[in-house]
């Protein structure tokens, strides 16, 4: 084994009995050498099993060796130690990202044009051609971002926009949610897609009232388009990573997983260790495609790694499991359902139950794959129908090969069927598996969009966690980054919240009984989160022995109203005790 790799198994019970005397052990404090860091004069929210809050920590070594009360801080203070006062600021766990696409989402803030906060058809358009002024003819223009629940008009882009401002260069559009796009019809010709083509298995052509291709391409659809585009260069995909990095960083995220990776991405990841740039924890997902030869490749790659939770670099890159797409999604109405999609809220529309993205038979021999080699998966489902099958996959894969610890996930897992719940709960107990990787902000984000599909009952049951809560089920939060913005605070606010960015359909089109307060998102943004990446030895909650990964923050988010959570300041961020961010040095 390299020399590299580095387990942390045994660790789990020395961090644990310790935590039971959590606050300070003054003798064997006073025998050890003092700490290189305090931090003093704050409210720590250590988010430990008894949710304990503390003045002081204090770091030696990347670790946390002793949490008290200032007095009992300052006292092990030495002469080269160095004292941050928190000036009775409030400081919490490093926050845990339990799905964000930090590799691609840093490409595209760095290379293409963000249309994210474009709030109408002809600003797109705008930007697109701005864009184009800077390339060649023949180059293409990528853009990512945009929503059809955030334009002033509430539909589509489409080639017939796009084409008056691009006649010489092809166009890609990826909508805010990855699953689908708009291509010019520059794009279109170049993909070979024109009236006659017929829509690929488990994707949608767009069509007008006459046939013709709109030039919006949903799920697999989007594929003849893509696979013409030029992948990120290797120094694109680090300097990507690295552009992530310094986001989560001002945001107080410290640990990330991220989904749906390839080799380009992994060889990236592995660089930026061996250079000392890796001041994040990542744990990545190998994309698993949609067949068993897929998988197995998938699984060559998973095989070359560490094994959770041994990682590379001290729990800075791990290698964690698979992920596999089990259907589509709520903006694209591509998401598998079985009540029929709804359109401006009440509309139906009629015959589209969307559609599994990967053949339900071969996802279950995929699955089966990954768990008989030990692998965890994580399932991309969002519809009820998917849940259903996912979470029924979970449990007989678990029932024929009995295993706990692997946490299979159910990413998104936006209205589980009182069906998933009830099996989410027992995987839970029994497995140790079955953990929905929750975006919060999705309902606030791309809610308006959502509110619209989804129709004024189903909406109610959307990503919910107060039942969550009830059932004992536990949940990692995310965002899904770039499908949501990257601040984890935003989770934390919509988590309590569930507002809509717009109000459409009104503040609340999903309701406010699936509520939680700030106590149970913070913990699924730390302690839950940490789980999910294999990690709970280590980060997640401040603890003595832990990594000191720790968010100081302008307000105390246990008594602020939550109506302002979303407007949290980070002010300064530790990485294993080093401060990576610190808002008085720009
Ligand atoms: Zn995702």
């Amino acid at each position: 084994m390299p020399a590299e790799i580095d387990g942390c198994t045994r660790f789990r019970r020395v961090a644990s009995s310790l935590a039971a005397a959590a606050f300070i052990m003054a003798g064997a404090a006073r025998a050890a050498p003092p700490p290189e860091l305090i931090l003093f004069h704050g409210r720590i929210l250590t988010v430990d099993a008894q949710d304990s809050i503390a003045e002081g920590v204090a770091i030696r070594d990347g670790k946390i060796v002793a949490l008290g009360t200032d007095r009992e801080i300052l006292r092990l203070a030495g002469p080269t130690t160095r004292r941050i006062d928190l000036h009775g600021r409030t400081a919490t766990p490093g926050l845990i990202d339990s799905h964000a696409h930090i590799a691609d989402g840093g490409v595209g803030e760095l290379y293409h044009v963000d249309l994210s906060n474009a709030s109408s058809v002809a600003e797109v358009v705008r930007r697109v051609q701005t864009g184009i002024a800077a390339l060649k003819p023949g180059e293409w223009l990528l853009g990512d971002g945009w929503d059809e629940g955030k334009l002033a008009e509430r539909r589509y882009v489409t080639a017939a926009d796009l084409d008056p401002v691009s006649a010489h260069n092809p166009v890609w559009l990826t909508h805010t949610t990855g699953h689908y796009g708009t291509a010019n019809s520059a794009a279109l010709k170049l993909a070979k897609i024109s009236a006659s083509s017929a829509d690929p298995p488990a994707g949608t052509i767009d069509r007008d009232a006459a046939r013709a291709p709109t030039g919006v391409l949903k799920e697999s659809a989007q594929d003849a388009v893509v696979n013409l585009i030029p992948p990120p260069t290797a120094r694109q995909q680090r300097d990507g990573i690295l552009r992530s990095i310094e986001d989560l960083h001002r945001e107080g995220v410290t640990a990330v997983k991220d989904p749906a990776i390839g080799q380009p991405v992994w060889d990236a990841y592995r660089e930026l260790l061996r250079e000392g740039k890796l001041s994040e924890h990542v744990c990545v997902l190998w994309y698993a495609g949609t067949t068993l030869a897929s998988a197995q490749a998938a699984l060559a790659s998973i095989q070359r790694a560490p094994r959770p939770p041994q990682s590379l670099g001290e729990g800075r890159l791990l290698s964690c499991g698979a992920k596999i797409f089990m259907d589509g999604s709520g903006g694209a109405r591509t998401a598998w359902v079985t009540e029929v999609w709804h359109k401006n809220s009440t509309d139906i529309d009629r015959g589209n139950f969307g559609y599994p993205s990967t053949d339900p038979e071969v996802y279950r021999q995929m699955v089966e794959l990954f768990h008989r080699a030990g692998v965890h998966v994580g399932t991309h489902a969002v519809g009820d129908r998917a849940i259903d099958w996912v979470v029924d996959t979970y449990a007989q894969v678990l029932g024929e090969t009995p295993t706990t610890g692997l946490r299979h996930s159910i990413i998104h897992a936006n209205i589980p069927s009182d069906h998933a719940l009830k099996t989410m709960a027992e995987l839970q107990t029994r497995f140790d598996a079955g953990y929905p990787e929750a975006q919060a902000p999705f309902m606030w984000w791309i809610g308006d969009t959502y509110a619209g599909n989804f129709g004024p009952e189903r909406a109610l049951r959307l990503v919910p966690l107060n039942t969550y809560l009830k059932m004992g089920i536990r949940w990692g939060g995310g965002s899904d980054y770039p499908v949501t913005p990257l601040a984890a605070r935003y989770g934390l606010w919509a988590s309590v919240q569930r507002e809509t960015l717009k109000g459409t359909y009104g503040a609340h089109p999903f309701g406010t009984a699936e509520s939680v307060d700030i106590h149970s998102a913070l913990r699924s943004y730390t302690v839950w989160g940490a789980r999910q990446l294999f990690l709970e030895d280590r980060i997640g909650s401040l603890e003595i022995g832990k990594d000191a990964d720790i968010a100081v923050w302008d307000r105390d988010m246990y008594t602020m109203p939550a109506a302002q959570l979303r407007d949290l300041k980070c002010t300064m961020t530790l990485f294993k005790g080093q401060v990576v961010y610190d808002s008085k040095r720009p």
